[in-house]
């Protein structure tokens, strides 16, 4: 059987990361950040790529996808499993194109599930994660703006797309992460995904 997938998206600080916390706790799927596969690879000693990783990072810009989707494939191959939540990525056409030239035949996938949420309460959690010390170079006003410029003129157009296909799966993320986590369950169980006994 081919592994399964699931794109996340939805604006910067619109809750994929923390509602893909709670659903990989849930259901048997592995969270993978293609956000924290860049800084992991931008870290990683020797690595070609990192100065490159920081300077898209920063200006809210996004790196090619030979980079991205091979960072992707090898989590994937590493963590032996076959059920993906794909947080943050495709977020471009290039993004999209580069995907679905190498890994769409190598992959199935289930649907995307978009994260709505107002451009104020986004920009509001990022820069209180930022004032909270996420240590991260884009959670302050000026990366912001260009984050979102990226995320309406690049990565909406890519949503509408899968919309087109049927494939998206909207949830209102304006709530707090247990209330938006509710929503997340129902789409879950409704597509037949299994909870993890325990
Ligand atoms: N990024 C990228 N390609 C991806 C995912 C992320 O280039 O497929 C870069 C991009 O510069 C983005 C940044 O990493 O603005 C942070 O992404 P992340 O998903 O961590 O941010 P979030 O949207 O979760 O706040
Ligand atoms: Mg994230």
């Amino acid at each position: 059987m081919l592994p399964e997938v699931v794109f996340v998206l939805g604006a910067p600080g619109a809750g994929k990361g923390t509602q893909c916390s709670h659903i990989s706790k849930e259901y048997d799927f592995v969270h993978l950040s293609a956000g924290d596969l860049l800084r992991e690879e931008r870290q990683r000693p020797g690595s070609e790529y990192g100065e490159m990783i920081e300077e898209k990072i920063r200006n809210g810009e996004i790196v090619p996808v030979e980079v991205t989707c091979s960072l992707i494939h090898k989590a994937m191959q590493k963590s032996g499993k076959s059920r993906f939540l794909i947080d943050g990525f495709p977020r471009n056409k290039d993004n999209l194109d580069g995907w679905d030239r190498v890994m769409s035949d190598k992959t199935k996938l289930l649907f995307v599930l978009f994260f709505e949420c107002s451009r104020d309460i986004c920009t509001e959690r990022c820069l209180g994660r930022g004032a909270a010390g996420s240590g991260r170079s884009d959670d302050n006003l000026e990366s912001l703006q260009k984050r979102f410029n990226t995320y309406i003129n690049d990565t909406m157009p890519i949503i509408n797309h899968y919309d087109r296909l049927g494939l998206v799966k909207r949830i209102n993320a304006e709530s707090v992460p247990e209330e938006v986590f509710q929503d997340v369950k129902k789409v879950f169980d409704g597509a037949g995904l299994q909870r993890i006994a325990n």
